[in-house]
């Protein structure tokens, strides 16, 4: 079989066996990188030198009969938003576009340990905000499926990478649906772990309270060893946990609710009837589904266009035009250097957001709009937390309509932020969830997404590895 196609335990066994070494498995990525990024602009940077001699590392181990890991010498890529020491880390802006990381996040150290073998940095939305792809100031990513298309986002040149073989795994960061969408938009495995499960240390604040590094594989089982690899309390990251899961149940005795407000205004047509293609696979199977009803779901954009924007406003404070990247602008006064820098560096969207954010918290408004939304988003936890005494999992699908075409919703904001109507109440709640490709409508992808009460991957995993095998 085609090395680009292996999972991550076929390529260990391919290791191990000496069937391959580490140096061909690089190699043969790197030059499939070489072959397809000038048409999807996946990747802003590739570290193929650095890569070759990585692998060349894990070869020396295997011929020494050290026992090495299981992502040892596996090649992944990590989004531009999470530090890796002495290379460049954008965060898809302008304003970044000189910073070079002084540190590794602690997921990249993780990583590193274990063996896998960094290939490049991701493109995404600016600073992470965005469903499209198309805030990066590095140009668009465009859909490995169909070029017309967008790979969804922010998390979009992980994605796309993954999604075009061009590594095995990827890491992305989830604030309000950036890896679960772009999965379901791409036709691959996305996780978003539970809220603290993985550390957040070096990576680029969007929304402290909401963000959460997660990942992009082609199978469960891939995407469960990477999640095994990086999860773990965190003495540098203070909302870090890590927590048993409790009882573990086999997929066909699990209780899947299904609630209504997936069926409702806003969802595509195709997409309401892949779904319903889904759970009748599942109730084939004599899966036990529940409709449920969880009312409060309807108002996690508007909580969440809240409650993101009041914390950009004050994480994004710090790129000032004086402490990160771009070296500082010549200027009479602090006025003329803001306009010199955050003003010309800054994208847009970016913009916008923090000045929602800043109007959000300003005195007068903050009760009508911050803390309001405060009090949606406790109601929006606490209704996830009853529907999970009386179903294991909820299913929706994960994006309430297929991938749509470049620009299409480029100019109007708001049906862009409703891409997020089905994720952004998970990160709400903090919970875990990830993304399950499904099947193809009109020749574009379309996945489901599980979620889970808190710190039960494990649930997900084996629902996921079940479903992966109806499809
Ligand atoms: N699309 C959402 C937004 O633009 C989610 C972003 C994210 O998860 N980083 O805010």
């Amino acid at each position: 079989m085609e090395i680009l196609n292996l999972s991550i335990k076929e390529i260990h066994k391919g290791l191990i066996e000496k069937k391959f070494s580490a140096k061909e498995v690089v190699e043969v990525f790197l030059e499939r990188i070489e072959r397809q990024n000038s048409k999807l602009n996946a990747f802003l940077e590739v570290f193929s030198k650095e890569a070759k001699e990585e692998a060349e590392k894990i070869d020396k181990a295997i011929l020494s009969g050290e026992k090495i890991s299981l992502l040892g010498g596996i090649p992944c890529a990590i989004k531009d938003n999470i530090l890796v020491k002495g290379k460049r880390c954008t965060a898809g802006s302008k304003i970044l576009e000189n910073y070079i990381a002084t540190y590794d996040a602690t997921v990249v150290k993780k990583l590193k340990k274990e063996g896998a073998i960094i290939l490049g940095k991701t493109n995404m939305d600016e600073f992470a905000m965005g469903s499209s792809g198309e805030h990066s100031a590095f140009g668009e990513t465009k859909n490995p499926n169909n070029l017309e298309y967008v790979p969804g986002g922010s998390s979009s040149g992980s994605a796309a990478a993954v999604s075009a073989k061009m590594c095995v795994f990827a890491l992305g960061s989830d604030t309000g649906g950036s890896v679960r969408q772009p999965a379901s938009f791409c036709g691959i495995v996305g996780l978003k772990p539970t809220y603290g499960a993985v550390s957040r240390f070096g990576l680029i604040a969007m929304a402290s309270s909401l963000d959460q590094i997660g990942l992009f594989a082609r199978n469960v089982e891939d995407t469960e060893i990477v999640f095994l690899a990086i999860k773990g309390k965190d003495k540098r990251d203070a909302t870090s946990w890590e927590k048993e899961e409790e009882k573990e149940i086999p997929p066909t005795k699990m209780r899947i609710g299904i609630p209504r407000e997936c069926f409702g205004q806003g969802i595509q047509k195709e997409v309401i009837e892949g779904f319903k293609e889904a759970v009748f696979l599942l109730e084939k199977e004599k899966i036990q589904i529940e409709e449920i009803e969880i009312p409060s779901l309807q108002y996690g954009v508007a909580c969440y266009y809240i409650v993101m924007p009041s914390e950009v406003s004050s994480n994004l404070a710090r790129y000032d035009g004086i402490k990160y990247g771009k070296s500082r602008e010549e200027a009479e006064n602090l006025m003329e250097l803001y306009c010199k820098t955050r003003a010309e560096f800054l994208g847009e969207e970016v913009k916008r957001r923090i000045m929602l954010g800043t109007y959000c918290l300003s005195a007068g408004y903050y009760e009508a709009y911050y803390l309001r939304a405060q009090k949606v988003r406790t109601k929006i936890a606490n209704d996830f937390k009853e529907t999970f005494q009386k179903v294991d999992l909820i299913l929706t699908s994960t994006s309430p309509t297929l991938s749509f075409k470049f620009k299409e919703k480029l100019e109007d904001p708001l049906s862009m932020y409703m891409a997020d109507y089905l994720t952004v109440p998970v990160n709400l709640a903090g919970l875990p969830a990830i993304s399950l490709p499904f099947k193809e409508i009109n020749n574009l992808p379309f996945g489901v997404q599980a979620i889970a009460p808190p710190f039960c991957e494990k649930k997900l995993f084996n629902f996921g590895k079940f479903f992966e095998k109806l499809c």
